[in-house]
């Protein structure tokens, strides 16, 4: 039951990042689904590795030639795949890890219902949530809120994807991770190490 396209959902701050990191670290047939976005870029991103940075007239013509498979407005930038992307890498054979928000993987379910395996990566509770966000201080407390209340909408979801993980401890969480993927990417179980 071989599925090529992964898809990540969780609400900020619940470990989404590291959870796809881990995946692609792990099965070197995993690529990356570059995203193209609005939002400007942050210092550590490279185009055309972690998005396509665009400007929302390019956006916009993107979308008007029928570019994107699905897009969503979050924390008012646009967001979007690229149906190139996914169409290159079906072609080749190629499996691909997708970071979206739950409207998009709910997407990309109805657009290839044979290829996606959706996987919600949740907090232990709200309250675990807001630490983390608080924590990583790159949010404003008014960012903090926004991300908080579009948590809950992303997390009323969760039941509709195949898989969720509560990530209350990382470790755990990055190896329940590889366990679920492992069959849909290899065909086989994930075979546990003998030493
Ligand atoms: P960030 O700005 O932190 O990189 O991403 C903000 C949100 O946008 C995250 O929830 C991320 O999963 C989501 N996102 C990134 N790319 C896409 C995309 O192509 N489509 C959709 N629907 N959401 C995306």
């Amino acid at each position: 039951m071989i599925k090529h396209l992964i898809v990540l959902s969780a609400p900020s701050g619940a470990g989404k990042t590291t959870v796809a990191r881990h995946l692609l670290e792990k099965f070197p047939q995993l690529a990356f689904s570059v995203s193209a976005t609005t939002r400007a870029k942050r210092p550590n991103e490279v185009h055309g590795r972690d998005y396509f940075f665009l400007t929302s007239e390019e956006f916009r013509n993107r979308l008007a030639n029928g570019d994107l498979i699905e897009y969503e407005e979050i924390f008012g930038n646009y967001y979007g795949t690229l149906k190139s992307v996914v169409q290159n890498a079906l072609s080749r054979g190629q499996f691909l890890i997708f970071d979206v928000d739950v409207k998009g993987a709910l997407s990309l379910q109805k657009s290839f219902p044979e290829e996606t395996l959706l996987l919600f990566v949740a907090p232990p509770d709200m309250q675990t949530l807001e630490q983390r966000l608080r924590s990583r201080k790159t949010e404003t407390d008014e960012q903090i809120h926004l991300r908080l209340t579009r948590a809950e909408m992303e997390m009323g979801h969760m039941e509709s994807f195949d898989k969720q993980l509560i990530n209350t401890d990382l470790a755990e969480t990055l190896s329940k991770a590889e366990e679920i993927a492992a069959p849909y990417i290899t065909g086989s179980p994930l075979q546990s190490k003998m030493f």
